[in-house]
């Protein structure tokens, strides 16, 4: 009777010290995600074997036993070691993360709500040529409801012999185009120095894939308020895509738009691979929006309405698509821009499809 009181005595304080570790293990780890980003503020690795090392001897050294030594080497290394895990998990929880923000971001300009639900058909040139063009395209455009016009005035080409593009020049041809259209304006910037002279002629600013990495371009496109469309680069995995886009919301813009656009493969069919995977992985671990470009991922005209079919159905909250007055003498990407003819079949579709609202409806609502 006597022994069995006691051991449930012994129980009870056993139990209590239990929850006294828990809480010590506890209070332990949020001292330990303190100093992780303290690290993280001052750019410090957050692993110090020193540090560890010191630690380790320290609490040895004070062992009253039964434990021997070893044995508490090892609980406390596996303690470490937890903690550190623990820096590890909330190091990856980026900015862009959803683990950060549960919620979908919501890129707004001019009253376009991107990624809010309703995918948005973001059309135009892949370069400014003239005013003639510009206008044909957005009176085209405009026809078909679309609210966000691209169209390059800096052209980032494989060779330094092919249209570079007309520079600032081309950026007031598609203001004055999308302004003509009350439509919004997305152009892409290779500069950083251009940055800030862009954000007087976009909407939107576009960078392009080879320059996903060009960090400070990103940095640039941080430190203004004028969302950014993202592209994937070449050969740069989905991580890497998230990291650039930290690089720009670190500096205080969240209004960024994603953009898969085809990697590299082996592939020849297409000129580049379409990462359709890549939609909801992105939509998964992110809260942004997430686009696809059906032109320059696939290259070519004859399989548009499936690919942005699978785009869209994969989740992306708009597609992007070069349309050309006529695409046959456009000086860039000539094989794979439509003409409105055929980007009218495209719409046609995927209204069919339900993924874009009737016409009626459309116009009903804006
Ligand atoms: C573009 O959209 O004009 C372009 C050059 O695309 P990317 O950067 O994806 O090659
Ligand atoms: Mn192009």
């Amino acid at each position: 009777m006597m022994k069995g009181e006691t051991m449930e005595q012994l129980r009870t304080q056993l139990d209590e010290i239990n929850m006294d570790l828990l809480r010590l293990l506890s209070r332990r780890a949020d001292i330990v995600q303190r100093i992780g980003r303290v690290k993280q503020a001052q750019g410090v690795q957050r692993f110090d074997p020193l540090r560890e090392k010191e630690m380790l001897d320290r609490i040895v050294s004070a062992n009253p036993g039964p434990f021997d030594d070893s044995t508490i080497r090892h609980l406390f290394k596996q303690i470490f070691q937890a903690s550190l895990q623990l820096q590890e998990e909330e190091k990856m929880h980026l900015l862009v993360s959803r683990k950060r923000r549960a919620e979908d971001t919501v890129v707004e300009v001019k009253g376009v709500r991107i990624g809010d639900g309703h995918p948005i058909v973001v059309a135009g040139p892949c370069s400014v040529e003239t005013r003639e063009q510009m206008e044909t395209v957005g009176q085209g455009l405009r026809a078909q409801g679309i609210v966000v016009m691209r169209g390059g005035a800096y052209k980032p080409r494989t060779s330094p012999y092919d249209f570079q593009g007309l520079g600032r020049e081309g950026l007031v041809m598609l203001r004055e185009t999308a302004d003509k259209y009350g439509m919004v304006a997305v152009s892409e910037i290779v500069n950083p120095a251009d940055i800030e002279m862009a954000t007087q002629y976009v909407d939107i600013i576009q960078i392009g894939a080879r320059n996903m990495q060009n960090f400070e371009l990103l940095k640039a496109a941080g430190s203004v308020r004028t969302p950014v469309l993202l592209k994937r680069g070449l050969s740069a995995t989905i991580e890497e895509l998230l990291f650039a886009a930290e690089y720009i919301m670190s500096r205080g813009n969240d209004q960024i738009i994603l953009c898969e656009r085809g990697i590299r493969t082996y592939e020849k069919a297409t000129r580049n691979t379409l990462d359709i995977s890549a939609v909801p992985i992105l939509k998964q671990e992110s809260h942004l929006p997430v686009f696809v470009d059906i032109s320059h991922s696939t290259g070519r005209k004859d399989i548009m309405i499936p690919v942005a079919k699978a785009a869209l159905a994969a989740g992306a909250d708009g597609i992007m698509v070069e349309v050309h007055p006529e695409p046959s003498v456009a000086l860039s990407d000539a094989k794979q821009q439509i003409n409105l003819e055929q980007f009218g079949q495209l719409m046609d579709a995927l209204r069919e499809a339900r993924y874009l609202p009737p016409v009626a409806e459309r116009v009903a609502t804006r």
